[in-house]
């Protein structure tokens, strides 16, 4: 089966696998045990992924927090910066309706919490306007969060944009980056982005693994609180013993992201210019969702008028793997937030499918995959009334 899910989880890089493994092997020890060679080994092979991850945003290796994904990286950032929030007196929270429940989960909390957390819209191509965000900026908003990239539409965020018109403004500016980071390296640079979530799982990594970017972290130029109480690991802001065969191989994908972005968003591209190709000569009468110019190479959102999406998974699956949008919320199901946010009509969100796709992703057999798009298609009935006489 062809994997066209690749937003979900990415395959684990071959070159990455032999760094998990061989820490699985003989780095077993604890990196705090620093007293002797097995710890040592540990503790090395823990830092060098820290100078590795923070080079993908030009950031320092001090300012990385390692966690288990960006989920936890987004609870830490938000929920950690709570504390400074209620001693400063700035209750206010800026973010937008397209967020990862990651997000919007401990902003629901806070939100319950006396805090005022308000969602901005996007526009119906997917994207949030800046000037927006400055229009709904005030002296107590304590952190705008935006994502990098929406995992369901891929467009992307002007991320470097709004850092720049935060720059002197008295609030902080998370960016959740699990699907931008390693890809879009350069908008992610920006000094002005405080706060990075990462994940290793959607750039050839393992999961379980992630980091919180925290520029600044040894200054105390962000005021985090730990979430998690316990030994003092990472810097006291993640305790528990880090699972160093992870670490190490995040470090791994990361710097080979960093190596190889530019060729993976151009190999990418070509599978994309293929499958919209397919798409619009198949007079399915695609419609994609999200600003083309916008949206990462390797993501395609389309509606497709009276497709039926979850029988099209289904008929897919033989030979090609697709979701109806993001895998995290198919336990919670419901329509997508992030179409409905795009003001997409309800009969288009049970029509919509996301293609998503990496490096090395075959091309499917096409034709197979639009006459198995066209029985999915379950075009309305017309039904004559006829009336007695
Ligand atoms: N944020 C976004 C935008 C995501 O797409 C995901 C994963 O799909 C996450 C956060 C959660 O990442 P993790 O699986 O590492 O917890």
């Amino acid at each position: 089966t062809i994997n066209l899910d690749c937003n979900a989880s990415t395959p684990l890089d071959p070159r990455v696998r032999e760094t998990l493994l061989q820490h699985l092997g003989a780095a077993f020890g604890n990196p705090s045990s620093v007293g002797h060679s097995y710890g040592m080994r540990a503790r090395h092979s823990v830092e060098l992924a820290r100078e590795q991850v923070a080079h993908v945003v030009a950031a320092e290796p001090t300012d990385v927090i390692f966690t288990s994904g960006a989920t936890e990286s987004n609870n830490l950032a938000l929920g950690g910066l709570a504390e400074f929030g209620r001693q400063s007196n700035k209750r206010h929270i800026l973010t937008t309706a397209i967020e990862h429940k990651s997000v919007l989960g401990p902003l629901s909390a806070l939100h319950g919490d006396d805090f005022d957390v308000e969602l901005l819209p996007v526009g119906p191509n997917g994207r949030l306007d800046p000037q927006m965000v400055m229009r709904h900026l005030r002296d107590e908003t304590l952190v705008v969060s935006v994502m990098g990239a929406n995992n369901e539409t891929g467009v992307r965020q002007p991320v470097a944009e709004l850092a720049e018109l935060l720059a002197d403004r008295d609030c902080f500016f998370h960016v959740d980056a699990a699907q931008s980071f390693g890809k879009d390296l350069e908008a992610l640079r920006h000094p002005g982005i405080d706060l990075i979530s990462a994940t290793a799982h959607k750039i050839y990594g393992p999961q379980g693994v992630g980091a919180l970017i925290a520029r600044g972290l040894a200054d105390k130029r962000v005021p985090l609180t730990p979430v998690l109480h316990g030994g003092g690991q990472e810097g006291g802001l993640r305790p528990g013993t880090q699972p160093t065969a992870l670490i190490a191989a995040f470090g791994k994908a990361a710097a080979l992201a960093v190596e190889e972005a530019d060729a993976r968003n151009a190999v990418c591209a070509q599978f994309r210019l293929r499958l919209l190709d397919v798409l619009s000569l198949s007079g399915l009468r695609p419609r994609i969702n999200g600003d083309l110019r916008h949206v990462q190479p390797h993501v395609l959102n389309v509606t497709i008028p009276h497709l039926d999406a979850d029988l099209a998974v289904a008929l897919l699956t033989s030979q090609v793997a697709v979701s109806t949008g993001a895998a995290c919320t198919h336990n919670t199901s419901g329509p997508s937030h992030v179409l409905e946010a795009m003001g997409r009509a309800p009969a288009d969100l049970a029509s919509t499918l996301r293609f998503s796709w990496c490096r090395e992703t075959p091309e499917p057999n096409w034709d197979w995959l639009v006459s198995t798009l066209r029985e999915a298609v379950c075009e309305p009935v017309e039904v004559e009334v006829r009336r007695g006489r």
